[in-house]
């Protein structure tokens, strides 16, 4: 996926032009990838950029940190500020935002924790990440080879940078057999998701996703798949989910911030149901593309860019 470039990136306080953001080569989390980030969406509405769910995603970056000993030398609300700040000087509409936060120079050592920590926000231009044609008629993924990172090996709650070559063994590989998308199984053996999306499996007319035990990162848009579901009056359990659940299930969707709600239509080349995306995946999806765009937002999950 090609990065479309903007103006500015926001390091460590100031906003510095896209190519001068640059960081050691020695720097910890180029050795070790002792980082943690959030990938966060902004929409265009009638009341200008709103960025989805920011406060959660920038919750969920702290924790990630705490989990890995970093302190990150920024408040929330200063994150907060500097994000919105960077969508109005690079005149984002629809975009994509990462917040970085990593260990910088001044040891090999795999204890980094003396090393200055430091934190930058990019943000650019972004459309569906899996294709526009995913979002209607669904995408064909495969079970991994790959098991998902075990509970006391490295921890999924962490969106943390050295997480995601678990997540590129698996792509990678479902890339190289013609697939869209991987999805992991747990160390148990039970479905525990995408390497970058949250699964959700519905059957005879309940939502099932795997627990939080099941080695998954704690998305925010399942969260916000969950409360749609439940405000549609459909009924969601966390279940953990052998695998061939995803063969005889009536619908199976993805969800995740660059993913946003995506209907499955294959699994290991067996038709999802009759192949095409289902009524409750599609009634999920409406639900969540009006919140985006501003036409209604039960929740107040949209944080406004220009008040
Ligand atoms: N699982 C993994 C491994 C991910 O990388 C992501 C994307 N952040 C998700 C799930 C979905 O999380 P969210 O909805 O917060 O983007």
């Amino acid at each position: 996926m090609p990065i479309k470039e903007a103006k500015y990136i926001w390091m460590s306080g100031e906003f510095v032009p896209w190519w001068d953001a640059k960081i050691h080569v020695l720097s910890h989390v180029v050795q070790y990838g002792s980082g943690v980030f959030e990938g966060i969406r902004s929409y265009d509405t009638p009341k200008g950029p709103a960025i989805f769910r920011l406060k959660d995603h920038l919750k969920r970056l702290y924790n990630s940190a705490k989990i890995y000993r970093i302190e990150i030398p920024f408040s929330l609300e200063q994150l907060n500020n500097a994000t919105k700040e960077l969508l109005k000087k690079n005149e984002l509409k629809n975009s994509y935002i990462r917040p970085i936060v990593y260990r910088g120079y001044g040891t090999i050592h795999p204890d980094g924790s003396e090393v200055k920590v430091e934190a930058s926000i990019i943000a650019f231009d972004l459309g569906k990440f899996l294709g526009d044609k995913g979002v209607n008629e669904g995408i064909d993924v495969m079970v991994s080879s790959w098991r998902k990172i075990a509970p006391d090996t490295i921890p999924s709650f962490a969106k943390a940078d050295g997480n995601y070559l678990n997540s590129q063994l698996a792509v990678m590989e479902a890339h190289s057999y013609g697939f869209n998308e991987a999805i992991l199984l747990d160390n148990f053996g039970f479905v525990s998701e995408g390497s970058g999306e949250n699964i959700f499996v519905v059957k005879d007319g309940v939502i099932l996703t795997p627990p939080v035990s099941s080695s998954i990162l704690e998305g925010i848009t399942r969260d916000s798949v969950i409360k749609i579901s439940r405000d549609l009056g459909i009924e969601v359990r966390y279940e953990n989910m052998p695998r061939e659940l995803l063969y005889v299930a009536d619908e199976v969707f993805f969800s995740g911030t660059a993913a946003e709600v995506i209907p499955i239509r294959s699994v290991d080349n067996i038709l999802v149901n009759n192949g095409k995306r289902g009524e409750i995946t599609r009634l999920i999806q409406e639900k969540f593309f009006k919140i985006a765009a501003g036409e209604e937002d039960t929740h107040n999950w949209l944080d406004y860019v220009n008040v």
